[in-house]
């Protein structure tokens, strides 16, 4: 879930101009974007994976299963028992560091006075942590964020990536929003993702990735990290069409998949590359059967890590 808080208005959809920004940015970065323009070209309107995205679908096994498995509880991720921060021995990634912050924290829900503690994040104060969302079925985006998280470290030491977690349920609350940034800081992290699904309304679907705009404000500079998180976060929504098949949002971002804002501590804070993916609408019923399939977890952990790999390898 987006953290909009109540002195900041979130991006407006503006339908009308999707195509032609879609068209525009994709000019910039032909080859990130690729996955959109034939996308686009296609056309699928439900966004639902469905047989007019197959010809965007890469052709790696793990993403030629249909995500049957609708299962909110038993499905558990791949690889070993998961630590708070691990490293391969080898792979293209050696040496680097990838930051996973899945977003909110499952016991959240027991500590909204420590939660609702105002932090600063540069350009005003911000609530230290949310909640999050969750289905209208009960499966929460902390209990999501943490899974897609388990399944992208597993892949990402696979390329020898070191990767390090902001919080791994395993802490009563948060962490704060400032800290989440300053952990990926303190790593000196070559890339950190932070992992959401959204709340927003029924027929509200699709994933979009949000980039830090330029800020420059107290405790917050986004200089350096514009242009390297644009560059990351482009791969990032790239990679997720292609291993999804799933359209960008049809909500927000022009059906770019990209947002920027200003008004989000864990961007503002931050000095290293760092994005937001909002992998789905959590409230929609047709987002909500992907987001609670471990097989449909399993292609978005594989999109969003492609990205990270293709950002890392330049
Ligand atoms: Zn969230």
């Amino acid at each position: 879930m987006s953290y909009v808080g109540p002195d900041f208005d979130p991006p407006q959809p503006r339908r009308n101009r999707r195509r032609t920004l879609t068209v525009a940015v994709a000019a910039l970065v032909p080859g990130a974007l690729l996955g959109w323009v034939m996308y686009e070209a296609l056309g699928d309107p439900g966004g639902s994976g469905g047989s007019g995205t197959a010809a965007v679908r890469p052709s790696s096994p793990a993403s030629d299963s249909a995500p049957t498995d609708s299962s909110t509880s038993d499905d558990k991720p791949p690889g070993p028992t998961p630590t708070a921060d691990s490293t391969s021995a080898s792979g293209p990634l050696q040496g680097k560091v990838v930051v996973i912050d899945p977003g909110h924290n499952p016991n959240n829900f027991q500590h909204t006075a420590e939660i609702n503690r105002k932090v600063n994040i540069g350009t005003n104060w911000k609530e230290c942590d949310a909640t999050g969302t969750s289905t209208n079925d009960g499966y929460t985006e902390a209990k999501f964020t943490l899974d897609v998280a388990h399944r992208m470290r597993t892949l990402l030491q696979k390329q020898g990536a070191t990767v390090k977690f902001t919080q791994d349920g395993d802490r009563s609350w948060g962490p704060c929003v400032d800290e989440r940034a300053e952990i990926g800081n303190k790593a000196d992290a070559d890339a950190v993702v932070s992992i959401h699904a959204d709340g927003a309304g029924a027929g509200q679907r699709g994933f979009h990735v949000i980039l830090p705009g330029k800020v420059d404000a107290g405790a917050a500079d986004t200089g350096p990290i514009v242009t390297p998180s644009r560059d990351l976060g482009e791969r990032i929504a790239g990679s997720f069409v292609r291993v999804t098949g799933n359209a960008p949002s049809n909500y927000i971002g022009d059906g770019t998949g990209l947002v920027t804002r200003k008004d989000l501590g864990g961007l503002n804070l931050s000095t290293v590359p760092k994005v937001f993916i909002e992998c789905g609408n959590m409230r929609d019923t047709k987002d909500a059967a992907l987001l609670t399939s471990g097989a449909w977890r399993q292609k978005a952990a594989q999109g969003i890590s492609e990205g990270i790999v293709s950002f890392l390898h330049g």
